[in-house]
């Protein structure tokens, strides 16, 4: 079973109320996308199905979790291609808990996606949540709760789940991206603060061309006054679409902080055209989404003005 990294209290609470056995009937985990609610949800499920209630990952109950066949389990999100959870998918879930348990007594539904509920599938959901089948467990894992309507809210255990700390970020990427980021730290580093606490916001970096990308990136600005500007064109023109540009704009800077946090007073002027820089660079991603400007002549043009304030003879001393 795939451990939870971060949200101890929300486990905690779980495994508390189990062991007090007034488990409440409907959960809802909510919390920004890419923190790991779903797979905190998948761990929930564990600890009430599993032999011995603490998510063992080893017994038969949870071995068949794993494998996503145990039968007392059912699951639901958002289809492929499909603008919201249907009134459909919600009967089916309704159905389910009002099953009995085949290998426990329990039933467990973990839906996912809720924020995409259609307005009669979160009707349709309320009827469920107002007349519970005993031994029935719904696990509601959704990214915004002021999306769903205040009467499915209210009968519902809210659970808030925060962004992850820097270091249990890092512990997610290094276990996720063990094949990708390896020991490049760097990288890795780098990842860990463009996160800034939500692993699955990286989840591009599954895709090794990006990763090679970057470290090229790397190599060709990590000293902006020697870069070879035919390289770093080329670079732009090829990547541009596919490399996160707040990834693109981190990397560029990253080389520079040590000098941008030790300003110096004889160089007043020098200093202010290299944070006016800066921040033009900064400023990039956003303006390529608001004003659908090219993206790789813009990204070029923001570090050949980067470049023009580093060369500055004061800023070079
Ligand atoms: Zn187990």
């Amino acid at each position: 079973m795939k451990k939870v990294v971060g949200h101890p209290i929300v486990e905690q609470r779980f495994a508390d109320a189990l062991q007090r056995g007034n488990l409440h009937h409907a959960w809802l985990l909510h919390g920004i996308k890419g923190i790991g609610k779903h797979t905190l949800a998948e761990n929930l499920a564990g600890r009430l199905l599993c032999d011995s209630h603490v998510a063992c990952g080893s017994c038969h109950a949870c071995q068949m979790l794993d494998a996503g066949s145990h039968p007392d389990v059912y699951r639901i999100a958002l289809l492929e291609k499909k603008r919201d959870i249907s009134i459909d998918q919600v009967r089916e879930l309704l159905g389910f808990l009002a099953l009995s348990g085949s290998e426990s007594e329990c039933r467990v539904v973990i839906l996912d996606d809720a924020e995409r509920l259609s307005n009669q599938a979160a009707n349709a959901l309320l009827k469920g949540l107002e007349e519970p089948a005993a031994g029935s467990l719904l696990l509601i894992v959704c990214a915004d709760a002021e999306k769903l309507p205040a009467t499915v809210r209210s009968r519902c255990l809210l659970q808030h789940c925060a962004p992850l700390e820097k270091s249990e970020v890092r512990t997610v990427l290094q276990s996720e991206f063990a094949d990708t980021l390896g020991a490049d730290e760097v990288l890795l580093d780098l990842a860990v603060g463009f996160a800034d606490g939500c692993p699955g916001a990286v989840s591009c970096l599954h895709d090794r061309r990006i990763i090679d990308a970057l470290q090229t990136w790397s190599k060709l600005v990590v000293d902006i006054t020697e870069a070879d500007i035919g390289k770093v064109e080329h670079w732009c023109r090829m990547n541009v679409a596919t490399v996160p540009h707040g990834l693109i704009i981190r990397m560029l800077l990253q080389p520079l902080y040590p000098l941008l946090q030790s300003p110096r007073q004889e160089a007043f002027d020098a200093t202010q055209l290299l944070h006016k820089a800066v921040h033009a660079c900064m400023r990039w991603p956003g303006e390529v989404q608001r004003q659908s400007i090219r993206p790789a002549p813009s990204l070029l043009a923001c570090l050949l003005e980067l470049r023009g304030a580093l060369r500055n003879p004061v800023i070079q001393r």
